[in-house]
């Protein structure tokens, strides 16, 4: 190769580098734009009481999962959440909100300190909140985030990261960076405070990987959570398994659940036997070690008194508690049904997400039908000698979802009734 050749190779891969300078960056410039224009500005819904504080460095991105569905998760962050001491506090918990379709929402203006992290320290510096931007993805951490999150996450961060010129180590999840004090579980301080966004997957919004290790762990400033711990520094793919991981078993503990909220007057413990304890109940009424396997442990349930009056097989969803709160991985199943207050009936199969369900629709989980009653068709032809059975549910015309043991009289039953069975 003559000087000139090599001048023009040079050139042409100096040109390459110029024309491309953000190789690592999965994302054009017309995709950032259309994003950033899809943005939902929320941020004149803020709290006024919330007071802005311009943030003099930023050094992390951090991922939360609201632990709420979108309406509650947009109250809390705008204008502010009851804490355990009764005080409310005054909104400005995020930067930016993701809802389950994707709906991206601007809640404060990045350049300000927003309340997200809490007690918290990563590599030595504590008060997370102060150094990074804050992004809740609205679902739990027990349930898979949406592919349609991880499409408008990967573009927000890839926006942020040329902004604030970070790399893909600067993000990090709520669950990775937050702590706690000593407690009954652990000596000293330590990890496990939050379990929020354990189930981000990196890859799936265009990212790199994270820390091999914790730095605050290893520098002997807190003990390590053994399940994080599991989960972002042990082997891979551990993480991806979500299903089970709001029920109670040898391995998955309340603390391993619920962290700080374990004990919380709003986390509520369903047992397998129906009998429902809030987490301020529990150490009077059964006794931490005594809480049985497959129990459910659900968050954020601020209505618990509504969820004691729906147990048994019809189970009503109000703001906080969404399909998936109740059906679990079940809530998109054709034998899962709910009934929506305007009186339609929609099978989970057809449900695209469960945070389109209005407050007051009911639902029924493992069920077979309709079948529809009428005159030469009674309903011991339809049900059986479980007719009177009180899993056999009836909806009425009048849009009364009853069950067989609380019918009085089969005869008077109106035609066009619709009749549930348990699938067996
Ligand atoms: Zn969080």
């Amino acid at each position: 190769m003559c000087n000139k050749q090599l001048i023009l190779a040079a050139s042409l891969f100096l040109g390459f580098l110029l024309n491309f300078p953000s190789l690592s960056s999965a994302y054009n410039r017309a995709d950032r734009r259309s994003f950033q224009r899809s943005i939902v500005d929320s941020r004149s819904r803020l709290n006024p009481g919330f007071k802005k504080v311009k943030r003099k460095k930023t050094q992390y991105i951090i991922v939360h999962t609201s632990e709420l569905g979108l309406k509650t998760t947009l109250r809390v962050v705008l204008k502010g959440k009851r804490l355990r001491n009764g005080r409310t506090t005054q909104g400005g918990h995020t930067h930016y909100v993701i809802a389950r379709n994707g709906r991206t929402y601007r809640i404060l203006d990045k350049k300000f300190e927003a309340d997200h992290a809490g007690l918290s320290m990563w590599n030595g510096e504590t008060d997370i909140s102060k150094i990074s931007i804050g992004i809740e993805l609205v679902g739990y951490h027990y349930a898979p985030i949406s592919e349609s999150q991880y499409r408008s996450l990967g573009k927000l961060i890839d926006i942020l990261q040329g902004v604030y010129g970070l790399d893909d180590r600067a993000v990090l999840t709520h669950s990775q960076v937050a702590y706690g004090k000593r407690n009954r579980w652990f000596k000293k301080n330590h990890r496990g405070r939050k379990r929020c966004a354990k189930n981000f997957i990196r890859a799936k919004a265009e990212l790199g990987p994270t820390w091999p290790y914790d730095p605050d762990v290893r520098s002997g400033q807190l003990l390590p959570d053994p399940q994080l711990a599991g989960v972002y520094y042990g082997r891979r793919g551990y993480y991806a398994k979500t299903e089970d991981a709001n029920i109670i078993s040898k391995r998955n503990t309340a603390w391993s659940i619920a962290g700080e909220d374990y004990d919380s007057r709003t986390t509520v413990y369903k047992f397998p036997g129906g009998q429902i304890y809030t987490g301020d109940q529990i150490s009077d009424n059964v006794g931490w070690k005594r809480i049985p396997a497959k129990t459910v442990v659900l968050l954020n349930q601020e209505n618990s008194v509504f969820l004691k009056k729906s147990d048994g097989p019809i189970k009503t969803i109000s703001d906080s508690l969404t399909a998936w709160s109740f059906a679990g991985k079940a809530y998109n199943l054709k034998t899962t049904i709910y009934f929506l207050p305007s009186g339609g009936i929609k099978f989970g199969s057809t449900i695209s997400d469960w945070d389109d369900l209005p407050a007051k629709t009911r639902l029924i989980v493992g069920y077979r039908g309709p079948f529809t009653l009428y005159k030469d068709r009674s309903a011991y032809r339809i049900a059986g000698s479980k007719y009177k059975d009180r899993k056999t549910l009836y909806y009425l015309p009048s849009k009364e979802l009853v069950a067989g043991d609380k019918i009085e009289d089969f005869d008077r039953l109106p035609a066009g009734t619709l009749i549930f069975l348990p699938y067996t």
